[in-house]
């Protein structure tokens, strides 16, 4: 979802809660569509443990010492969990949501549209118009493949910010053929699927497919110019 920064000097969308809801229905369709989910356990086959031979030996035991033994201390009791810490969390959300970044933005795609991640709470992200990216920790950790769809999503909006033509906040790059509704969050719903094979449409638009995702690919495969 775009946000309008302050340095463009528009308004803030929101989104309403039926589009919320409408999302979620396109997800579940999409997923039984058949949508990848790298999440998916990979269950290796069962192997039976090796046996475990015991030799025994007929040594004589060593001698006792005499000296008699140190009086043993009680075990000291157990240390308290360190209280889990609001600042870690946040540390550790955005650190995984970069390696997703990472994971789904090729690097000379990310030197050239860098970006910064925070996570925010809830299930609405945004794109601000200079890099920043907030993540709603939903999508975030919902599962992987919807956290590396979004990314993926928001990072388009913020390619097409630098490389579109701008004639309106968010448009496509010259060229991307499309005549609904949202081109820009149809945009970024193709560049999600583009670079990580996943549809999670957004804003009822339904899924990137044909001349769209053909155009989007194409344009990533050819890289920064
Ligand atoms: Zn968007």
């Amino acid at each position: 979802m775009l946000r309008r920064s302050l340095i463009k000097g528009l308004g803030v969308w929101t989104l309403s809660a039926t589009l919320v809801g409408t999302a979620g229905v396109a997800t579940r369709a999409s997923e039984d569509a058949g949508t990848r989910d790298a999440t998916a356990p990979v269950t290796a086959p069962h192997r039976p443990a090796p046996l475990v031979t015991t030799t025994s030996t007929t040594a004589a035991p060593a001698p006792r010492p005499k000296a008699a033994p140190a009086p043993v201390a009680p075990p000291p009791p157990p240390a308290p969990e360190p209280a889990p810490s609001v600042v870690d969390v946040a540390t550790d959300a955005v650190g995984y949501a970069m390696s997703l970044v990472r994971a789904v933005v090729p690097a000379r795609w990310l030197a050239a549209v860098p970006v910064q991640i925070s996570v925010i709470p809830g299930n609405t992200s945004w794109s601000s118009y200079g890099g920043l990216i907030e993540l709603g920790d939903w999508h975030l950790f919902d599962k992987e493949s919807r956290a590396r769809f979004t990314i993926a999503h928001e990072w388009g909006h913020q390619a097409a910010w630098v490389f579109g033509p701008d004639t309106y906040d968010g448009e496509p790059p010259r060229g991307f053929p499309y005549g609904g509704p949202d081109p820009a969050e149809q945009w970024a719903d193709c560049v999600g699927q583009a670079l990580t094979g996943y549809s999670y449409p957004s804003h009822g638009l339904g899924g990137c497919s044909g001349d769209a995702l053909s155009f989007t690919s194409g344009w990533l495969a050819a890289g920064p110019r």
